[in-house]
């Protein structure tokens, strides 16, 4: 009677163990052990074995590198604040000479309400906004300065 010799001998395991660790692919795991690719899959899948693929880590590195870029713009945003608040007077008229409806609001438009929201003059600035914000120059510092106030007031 001839015994049938199992594929996974602990020999082989152990063998499987070392070449993966090593980072070898299943199919040249598969070919130094002397059995099939499915065999490896297979065995590496039932030992938790898995490594982490090149797209998980390209999302990973994706990741972190928007995270960096989020970082920057902050950076450019204070840096465009500091620009703003030493060139401009302090009391500088704000014109908002392209005021615009809600509907015609857009990213490229600074959203600071003119008038009180409900009436019939109720509009936006609709000037070119600062880079990356909500309002222009006029209205950024105006908003920074009611917001100190607010918070000087309370303190
Ligand atoms: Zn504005």
């Amino acid at each position: 009677m001839i015994a049938i010799e199992p594929t996974w001998t602990p020999e082989r395991v152990d063998q499987l163990k070392i070449y993966f660790e090593a980072g070898l692919s299943c199919r040249d795991i598969a070919v130094n052990i002397g059995v099939s690719r499915n065999a490896v899959i297979g065995k590496l899948s039932r030992l938790n074995l898995t490594r982490t693929t090149s797209d998980e880590r390209r999302a990973r590195r994706k990741k972190s590198a928007s995270h960096a870029a989020q970082r920057a713009t902050a950076k450019q945003q204070f840096r465009l604040l500091q620009e703003v608040y030493e060139q401009e007077p302090e009391d500088a008229p704000i014109v908002s000479a392209n005021s615009c409806s809600l509907f015609e609001l857009s990213e490229q438009r600074c959203r600071w309400p003119i008038s009180t929201p409900g009436a019939e003059d109720f509009c936006f600035c609709g000037n070119t906004p600062l880079g990356g914000m909500p309002y222009c120059s006029g209205h950024y510092r105006l908003a920074y300065q009611a917001g100190s106030r607010q918070r000087a007031a309370r303190g």
